[in-house]
This record gives C-alpha cells, structure tokens and sequence, in this order.
C-alpha cells in the first residue's frame, strides 16, 4: 500500500544532508558500547566540515593516481604522440596523427575532465584555493608558483589553432574533445566527428594538442599533490577517535579511508574518514565486493552506469556468452557468442533501442549482496548521524551479518525488473523501522537492519518483487511472491508523516 509508505530519513551518497537528524537514545549508546567493551569510551568525530575537507583532499589525490594508470599503459605499451607530416612536389601536405591506443587516450582524457573541467567539484583551481586558504605561508606560495608556472607554460606552449576565426589553446582544445566527443550523447559526437573527418589535418592537430595538454597537465597535477604530501603542506588531519563501525574495536590498525557502497560502482562522494573502518574490515569487505561486482544485475550496472574503474579504463565485463565493453563514456560494443536468441534487440518509440540480454550467468550469491548493502547502510547512516548512533545495539545483528555472515531473520528484496541505469546512488532508511533502502543507478533494493518484519514496499516494488531470506543457506532462494505479501504479515505498521 503506497500510503503506508513513510518517507524516510534519508541520506544519500553524495552527501546532501536531507532530513533532520534524530537524537539517539543515551541507552542504546551505552549498551552497544558496553557490548564492544567499550563502555565510557568518548567517541570523537571530525566535524561534517572537516570530513568534507578530508574527502576532498582524499578523492583529489586519488583521481590523480587514477590518472597514472592510463599514463602508465601509455608509456608501456604506447606509441608517442606525434603528428606525421609528407609532402610531394606538387602535390598537398599531407598529415596524419601518430598517437598512443586510442582507448587509451580517451581514457585519460576522460579521467581528467574530473580535474581539468571547472564545473568539476575536483577542478583542480578550487583544490589549489581550499589549500592557500588553509595552510597559508611562504613554503606553499613557492610551491603553488612552481605550479602555476607550469601550468601557465603548458597553456600558452604547443600547438595554437584558430578554427573559425577564433584561437584554441591547447586547453580550448582539450576542453571541446572532451565535452562536444567523449562525454557528448551519442548523436552530438557522431556529428562532430564527421565533420572533423572532413578535414582530417584539423582534427589531427586538435586530438594532439588537447592530448597533449592532458598529459602534461597530468605530471603538473602529480607533482603539485605529490609536492603538498612531501613537505606536509597539507591541512592537518582532525583529531578523532579510532573505532571501527563494523567490528565496533579500537584495536586494529587504521590507515585507510573507505567507500560505503564499492567505488566501482560509480560511488566516488560516500567516503568514510579515516579511523572509522579499520584496516582488517575493509580488506574482509573489500573481498565481499569483489565477488559481488561479479555477479551478473551488478557487473552489468557497473559497466552501463560508470564512466571508468579504478585503473582509469573504460568498463568492461565477459559473460559466459556475451561481452560488453565501452569504448568510449557514449559507446558501447555488445559481443555475442551465445547465437541468436542470446541477445534481443527491439526499437521503440521516440529513437530508443531497447537490449534484452540473456547468458550473462553465473551464480547469485544473496547473501553476500546484502552483506555489501547492509555495509554501505551502516556507513551511510554514520555519516549522517555520526559513529555513536550506528554503533547502538539496534544494530548489532546487521553488524555481524555484514562482517561475518552471520544469518538472521530478514530479508533483501529485489526488483524484479528493471528499467535503463540512471546516474543515481543513494542510501536511505528509517529512523524507527529496521530497514534501508538502497538506489544503485537505478535498482532499488531494500534490506532489513534487525530481525523484524520489513516495512511496507515503496512503489517501485509493488507489482513484483524478488524476496530472499537472510537466515536460508546461500543457494538463490529467488521465491517471487506478490510484493505486499512479506509485508502485510502483521509487521509494525508505521504511523507518522506520509510518503515523498
Ligand atoms: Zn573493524
């Protein structure tokens, strides 16, 4: 019943805060510290500020090394970059690009739109003024002037084009390839192309100009972060208390900084701060994930809803009779080896094509989907609420669950079908009701938190539904039952506010 449906306390993965924050009982606090045997113990957080700050300086650095792996394979395995030039007596001058795999290529190029493009929240202008703002002094400016010199050299140095009367920079190139090309709809970039391929001398200067500022704009980037790392020109880390979300111990180390829901899903902003996940969860989950973003519904949707991996490579994924990859963030090549029926192809209204797939198989693994989704909940909603309110003793059976696989009596519903992936990733969850309900690009899943009944189903569940049991051995349980049929069993039914 859509009207039972309570708009939940949400928080999404990019970090918008949406609804107010509940206070959290003082005697749930104390009990789920006690029982981690941490009774008394303070629990410090860096302020929201502070994470975001962190974060930021987190994912910077890391798109950087992103960057390298593309850099890397080029210079491996790469021809360089150059442009070929021969003339005839008598006849015209003839040119043609000599330039590195051309995926490869495009896959730095892409990489670093997310630094070099100044709608980018990691436009590496802004970086630069968040850290002259915060860690002033004689030693950065030196440092920032090194940079900016550079910077202003690869700008003004090179090849410089005029098209249509108006001069490109080697930046004004970059930028029109990879905005009217690379990450253009499909349409758009096939007219640009061809009327680029009309003049093939003016489409080769272009691609070696903006290329060629994206490489050198990528060493400037590397030295500037690797330069603030060295000489600790960095903001200091907020003081906070090392104790892990998951296993609820201040015991192990803690050196790193963890996605809620896995990074090569497309979750690049839900991003825990350092000392809240400890180093021997993350690599326990790090495992889980691995073997989920095998499974057929999420290697898919990682391929059709993200633009690049953590290597800095187009997606890809082999099935057992179809390959898919992308070449390009608007293009992706289907191979199939299954015969005719493996792949069904239909065109509907309004230009959309529409691919049924069959012969992705390999094995689903419930259990461990939702060990990652009760994972990412349980980050989401400490980032939200702050350590102490996940750590309460309500969650307690969805801590050991994720973590150990410990079976309990809830459930993960999924939906049966699903439409085209949209560019949506976001945790949500009642503040009263044991449950939380996941959006990865576009696939709603709903998980229990506690042994109880799940709430009532949000729309998109109500025709049907797949309902699989926590406490049943791994095997697909893969029951498919009318969706308000686990719902309506007397559960507690929400009162309070009405639905979103
Ligand atoms: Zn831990």
């Amino acid at each position: 019943m859509p009207g039972m449906y309570r708009a939940p306390k949400m928080a999404d993965s990019e970090g918008r805060q949406v609804a107010s924050a509940h206070p959290t009982t003082e005697r749930q606090i104390s009990k789920g510290a006690r029982r981690a045997g941490l009774k008394g113990m303070a629990v410090h957080d860096p302020t929201p500020d502070e994470r975001n700050e962190e974060i930021l300086q987190y994912r910077f650095r890391n798109q950087i090394l992103i960057g390298l792996n593309p850099v890397k394979r080029i210079a491996k395995e790469g021809e360089s970059l150059g442009v070929n030039l021969s003339w005839k007596e008598g006849g015209p001058l003839v040119s043609s690009l000599r330039h590195p795999d051309e995926q490869t290529m495009a896959e730095l190029m892409v990489v670093m739109g997310d630094l070099l493009r100044p709608e980018s929240d990691l436009y590496y202008e802004r970086v630069v003024e968040f850290v002259r703002k915060r860690v002033p002094g004689q030693q950065l400016e030196e440092v920032l002037r090194r940079f900016e010199n550079a910077v202003n050299g690869i700008n003004r140095g090179g090849m410089n084009l005029t098209v249509d009367g108006q001069a490109l920079t080697p930046r004004e190139a970059y930028l029109r390839i990879l905005t009217s090309i690379l990450e253009a709809d499909d349409t758009k970039a096939l007219e640009e192309e061809q009327k680029l391929a009309g003049n093939p001398p003016l489409r080769d200067m272009l691609w070696f100009s903006g290329y060629s500022y994206c490489l050198d704009m990528h060493r400037a980037l590397f030295w500037l972060s690797s330069t603030l790392l060295k000489q600790r020109l960095l903001p200091k880390e907020a003081p906070r208390t090392e104790l892990c979300i998951y296993c609820a111990s201040a015991d192990g180390t803690f050196t790193t900084r963890e996605h809620s829901l896995p990074e090569s899903l497309g979750n690049s902003h839900s991003i825990l701060p350092r000392g809240w996940v400890c180093d021997d969860c993350q690599s326990a989950f790090s495992a889980i994930e691995g073997e989920v973003l095998k499974m057929a519904p999420f290697a898919v949707t990682r391929i059709l809803a993200t633009r690049y991996t953590k290597e800095g490579r187009f997606p890809s994924g082999r099935f057992s009779k179809v390959h898919i990859r992308k070449t390009r963030p608007n293009r992706l090549v289907v191979e199939v080896y299954g015969g005719k029926r493996t792949i069904i192809h239909t065109d509907e209204p309004n230009g959309v094509s529409s691919l049924k797939l069959r012969g992705l198989g390999g094995r689903f693994d419930h259990v461990k989907v939702a060990r990652m989704l009760i994972k990412g909940a349980l980050g989401a909603i400490a980032l939200e609420r702050g350590r102490k309110e996940v750590l309460a003793s309500k969650y307690d059976v969805a801590r050991r669950f994720a973590l150990h696989g410990k079976p309990f009596a809830g459930r993960l519903v999924l939906p049966a079908e699903t439409g085209p992936p949209q560019r949506i990733m976001r945790i949500k969850w009642w503040d009263d009701l044991p449950a939380a309900l996941i959006n990865i690009h576009g696939v709603e899943m709903l998980v229990s938190l506690n042994p109880h009944e799940l709430p009532d189903l949000p729309d998109g569940f109500e025709h049907r539904a797949k309902v699989f049991e926590l406490d049943q051995p791994v095997e697909c349980v893969n029951q498919e039952r009318d969706a308000s049929g686990p719902s309506a069993g007397g559960g507690e039914q929400p009162g309070g506010e009405v639905s979103s």
